[in-house]
């Protein structure tokens, strides 16, 4: 019973891209999963057994940022048993720094006794850079109270940097100009309270089934951005037209009934002298044309 259970959790260990280690009572690495080594360079072999406070020893001497100190933070868990996160910088083997968000989860045996600590780390740049984000703003100023996406504040700035960036690698990007088509006779059929759950649905739908490198937010009112990065405008309808039928097929409860609502859009990759006013202009004015040919429909220029 017990080997069977170490088995499938060794195995579990194995197949998970993330890096995972094991650390015992006695600060023992004592497992040190593939994920581990893609991500640190140093190989199961020559870290099982050791000390973690030598293994991670050259990483914590990090004094430009405040970063968490992954020794002390291990030595407490292993101690409070309490969980943390954090982001450290690790020295990989061929001696260049990388960033990791890494957790610690305590490990107790059957009598709750703390038996040691699994630390995973994750080397992924997006959850890195939400993590950052997040200690660094104040999540308030930037969300839309009505739908929980980004507000305006937020997704201008968002396309102020994408803008920049794609200006500087010549690697394109878009946004869509998304706005809800006749969105008027839902307040004055159902009430607000309706029309504001339409709203919330549209940005569901949108936050849902983006990229996790793309953004979207509402610009106000019943209008909504999506920033796509890398991105032609090839790439940039088939994401438009995506949108628009998840949001055509989708449905809204409203007491017995089933609500539909459709989206008019417009599509525009930015050019080497676009300025955030330009592309929203134009993305507004191709979002109208889709107005105008009957609503229901993306526009591309
Ligand atoms: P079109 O297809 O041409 O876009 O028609 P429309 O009715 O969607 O366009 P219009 O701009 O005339 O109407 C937008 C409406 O959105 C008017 C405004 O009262 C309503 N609205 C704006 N913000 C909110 C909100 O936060 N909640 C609710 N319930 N309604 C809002
Ligand atoms: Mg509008
Ligand atoms: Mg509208």
């Amino acid at each position: 019973m017990g080997e069977k259970q170490a088995t499938s959790l060794e195995t579990l260990a194995r197949s998970i891209f993330d890096g995972l280690l094991q650390i015992d009572l006695n600060g023992h690495i004592v497992l040190w999963n593939k994920g581990a080594e893609r991500i640190t360079g140093y190989t199961a072999d020559s870290i099982t057994n050791q000390d973690f406070k030598i293994v991670f020893a050259g990483s914590s001497q990090d004094s430009t940022a405040k970063s968490f100190d992954n020794i002390s933070m291990i030595s407490k868990t292993l101690t409070d048993g309490v969980e943390r996160e954090g982001l450290i910088t690790f020295k990989h083997k061929e001696g260049y720094f990388l960033k990791l968000l890494v957790r610690i989860i305590v490990i107790r045996n059957e009598k709750g006794k703390i038996t040691g600590v699994f630390e995973i780390m994750n080397d992924n740049k997006v959850l890195i850079s939400i993590h950052q984000q997040n200690k660094k703003t104040d999540q308030t100023v930037l969300l839309d109270s009505g739908t929980g996406i980004g507000n305006r504040a937020h997704i201008e700035l968002k396309i102020r940097n994408a803008l920049e960036e794609s200006q500087l690698s010549g690697i394109p990007m878009g946004i869509l100009f998304i706005d809800i088509d006749k969105f008027k006779d839902f307040n004055d059929t159902y009430g607000h309270l309706t029309g504001d759950k339409v709203l919330r649905f549209v940005a569901n739908t949108l936050r849902q089934n983006l990229r996790t490198s793309d953004s979207c937010g509402r610009w106000g009112g019943e209008e909504f951005i999506v920033l796509v990065l890398d991105s032609n405008l090839d790439g940039l309808m088939k994401i438009a037209e995506k949108l628009r039928r998840l949001v055509e097929s989708g449905g809204i409860n409203e007491g017995e009934k089933e609500l539909h609502t459709t989206i008019s859009i417009g599509a525009t990759v930015a050019t080497g002298t676009d300025t955030l006013n330009s592309l929203l202009e134009r993305a507004d004015k191709l979002m109208y044309q889709s107005k105008e040919a009957g609503r229901n429909r993306t526009t591309v220029g």
